[in-house]
């Protein structure tokens, strides 16, 4: 998630209507609006698909209890109300990720019982594996019980480390040889990189098979050319998007690489939305509906209008609204086996 400070959220505008989401998700051609309780993984027959948002988090609010806490039937009773059939959700255990840990197994506790609508991640901080998990195997063994938990992949993996720390290079060879997605976020204060995101490309190159997702200000700040350090930082930049970002570059040269359009995702494809809905056509097969719901709060998602704002054909509302999630999530692969 963007950490965006409580009082921040005094720029949200008004509320999705619940027929403004309805629209949008019969748009995408992704949802109904009976979200009759599935059994099991998603079916992956004809006409069942719908919305997956690839970024949210359930959240426990004593050490910070103006935020509120988002229980998991806090957080369904919000996808009813958006249209949202299934959510992937988030972890946050790097001190630096939120104001307070929410840990894998309180989200795989939270889960265990929505399991056909909520996809657990979990999270390791990749600095334990400096000092508990010494040993390539034991990384590896502890990724496995949280597969067998129920975990579908790593994050928000977002600790105060360079994108390819030798801490996070281990935890990614790790994911990627119990093939789990790791969705991270990079700005100046998560996963640092330099202007043109080299830490990143190198991660890519040296685990080919690791699908990674990406995420956040820095990241999507890179969507622009001659972006500098400090630009990494800006979370809802605007203006004209300047040629030669890094974000074309690197999901050209790199397969692995999807992004999801959760928080200032929607957003650096709408500040210029001639350019937006290019890039949403080019890249239709490796973005993420998203949101980055983390707040009861939060009232504000461009997500739910930038399709039709951008013009999007019906098959890349359903690709980047349902379809590529299911893809990476591996879904279609579990509900037939
Ligand atoms: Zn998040």
């Amino acid at each position: 998630m963007n950490c965006t400070p409580v009082t921040m959220t005094a720029e949200h505008r008004p509320t999705v209507t619940r027929r403004q989401a309805l629209r949008t998700a019969v748009a995408l051609g992704c949802a109904t609006l009976a979200l009759a309780p599935a059994r099991g993984v998603m079916a992956s027959g004809a006409g069942t698909t719908r919305l997956i948002d690839f970024h949210t988090h359930l959240t426990h609010g004593l050490a910070a209890q103006e935020l509120g806490a988002i229980t998991a039937p806090d957080l369904l009773h919000w996808m009813d109300a958006h249209d949202i059939a299934q959510a992937v959700v988030l972890p946050l255990v790097s001190p630096e990720a939120f104001w307070y840990p929410i840990t894998s197994e309180h989200v795989l506790t939270a889960t265990a019982p929505h399991r056909d609508r909520l996809i657990p991640f979990c999270a390791i901080d990749p600095r334990t594996l400096g000092t508990h998990l010494p040993t390539q195997q034991e990384v590896v063994d502890l990724a496995k019980r949280y597969i067998d938990a129920g975990a579908k992949g790593v994050g928000e993996h977002k600790p105060q480390l360079a994108i390819d720390d030798p801490l996070s290079m281990r935890l990614y060879e790790a994911c990627a040889e119990v093939r789990l997605p790791v969705l991270f976020h990079l700005d100046n204060f998560a996963n640092m990189d330099l202007p043109g995101l080299p830490g990143l490309a190198r991660v890519l190159t040296e685990f080919p098979e690791l699908v990674m997702i990406a995420h956040g200000k820095g990241w999507w700040a890179s969507i622009a050319g001659g972006v500098r350090q400090v630009d990494l930082q800006v979370g809802f930049p605007r203006g004209a998007v300047a040629p030669g970002g890094a974000v074309d570059a690197l999901l050209t040269a790199h397969k692995n690489l999807y992004a999801d359009l959760s928080s200032s995702g929607a957003h650096a494809l709408l500040r210029d939305k001639e350019f937006g809905a290019k890039f949403l056509e080019r890249w239709s097969d490796r973005l993420l509906f998203g949101t980055d719901y983390y707040l009861k709060s939060q009232v504000d998602f461009d997500q739910f209008t930038l399709f039709d704002e951008l013009g999007a054909s019906k098959e890349i509302r359903r690709k980047v609204g349902c379809e590529n999630a299911r893809q990476v999530l591996r879904l279609t692969e579990a509900s037939n086996s």
